[in-house]
């Protein structure tokens, strides 16, 4: 099996901390809330001498991230923190951002807002149309595969390598997929960036992002932009992201299942319009989704025949909670153009939870009369 479609080892994650324990240690790693340290002396490189660059509760859980990603990680407070982190680290006054047009909001905002304002030019090209090309006298791609919320693929690792080609540096938003769905490192990426409030953390309880690369220099800038801007998170929000990911695996296998009965079911549903979900046969992206992707997803956009059916499905179904953000263990859903995405008015995109299969069914099929 190629490498990018090995799943990360989860069974090796779980037993991460327990290999360095001495008796009577606990198997929980503690919480260690610290800005100061004990620090007699000249200070000594590696070690811990202030609470803004570093902390053992953010190093244990960069090591089990680090493990999934397969190369270094580091932790911020959100996944725009960690997204903000590498574009300062990687961009200058005069340099080209080209990033999707259909991806993330907020990171194009980010570049429109403030990195145009110190002389940074910010160009959008839908996802589907990246493979494209034409990179030369651009400094850094981001690429979000599937797209946020459409749904579109795009083939990671030919365009990760035009990139390169071009002397750019590609910087991949994995956060729909988890390293348990998709391996940008592993398929060419520079960067990979991802919001672990998502399906990492998974209980709609806690914000965190991390930035991972094989680069060791754009790692130290990354690291450095941490500290100085002060963009860290808390030691408790580390140590729960750390309790969270030991069930990653666990609940993204179910989600994925669930979204895959859930989207053939739908496919052949009278009262869905449109329907886009990575794992069907009948997507676009189905054949690009099986040489790149491990698992197809838990995001299904599927668009209702007007504004209110799509609002009235997400108010009746007894199993969907309406909320904007995905990846909680409870099946979520939203419309998307409430918030003016390049989308139907219909249009809802339906994050699966990690309910039994059949309930959940039956909630969705009740709720679409
Ligand atoms: C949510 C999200 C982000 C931002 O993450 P936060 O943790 O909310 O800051 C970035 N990229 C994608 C694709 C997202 O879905």
């Amino acid at each position: 099996m190629s490498d990018h479609l090995k799943a990360p080892n989860a069974a090796g994650l779980l037993h991460l901390r327990g290999e360095a324990l001495h008796k009577g240690e606990p198997i929980a790693p503690p919480i260690t809330p610290a800005s100061m340290f004990h620090l007699p002396g000249d200070p000594e490189p590696g070690l811990a001498v202030y609470g803004r660059n570093g902390n053992p509760t953010w190093e244990i859980t960069e090591a089990a991230l680090g493990f999934l990603e397969d190369a270094p990680a580091l932790l911020f407070p959100s996944g725009m923190a960690a997204l903000s982190a590498a574009l300062m680290a990687v961009l200058k006054a005069g340099d080209r951002l080209l990033l999707p047009a259909d991806g993330y909001y907020v990171s194009r905002r980010f570049g429109e807002t403030f990195l145009a304002r110190f002389g940074v030019t910010v160009e959008a090209r839908p996802t589907a149309r990246l493979g494209e090309g034409g990179f030369e006298g651009v400094a850094a791609v981001l690429i979000e595969s599937p797209s946020n919320p459409g749904l579109d693929l795009v083939d990671i690792a030919a365009v990760t390598a035009a990139v390169r080609a071009a002397g750019a540096v590609s910087i991949v938003d994995n956060t729909t997929m988890t390293p348990f769905g998709q391996r940008p490192l592993a398929l060419g990426a520079d960067i990979v960036v991802a919001s672990d409030t998502k399906a990492p953390g998974g209980h709609s309880d806690l914000l965190m992002g991390h930035v991972s690369s094989q680069d060791e220099g754009l790692m130290a800038r990354v690291r450095e932009w941490r500290s100085m801007s002060g963009a860290i998170p808390s030691a408790f929000d580390a140590w729960l992201l750390h309790r969270s990911l030991e069930t990653l695996e666990l609940r993204f296998e179910r989600m994925c299942d669930n979204a895959e009965a859930i989207a053939a079911r739908l496919a052949t549903h009278p009262k869905v319009r449109a329907l886009r979900y990575p794992g069907l046969a009948s997507d676009p992206g189905q054949a690009l989704a099986r040489a790149q992707m491990r698992r197809p997803g838990f995001l299904i956009g599927l668009t209702l025949e007007s504004r209110e059916a799509a609002e009235r499905f997400i108010a009746t179904c007894a199993l969907i909670t309406p909320a904007t953000s995905f990846g909680g263990v409870h099946t979520s859903a939203e419309r998307r153009a409430r918030w003016g995405d390049d989308v139907a008015t219909g249009f809802v995109r339906l994050a699966v939870g990690t309910e039994p299969l059949e309930p959940l069914w039956t909630a969705i099929d009740a709720a679409l009369p």
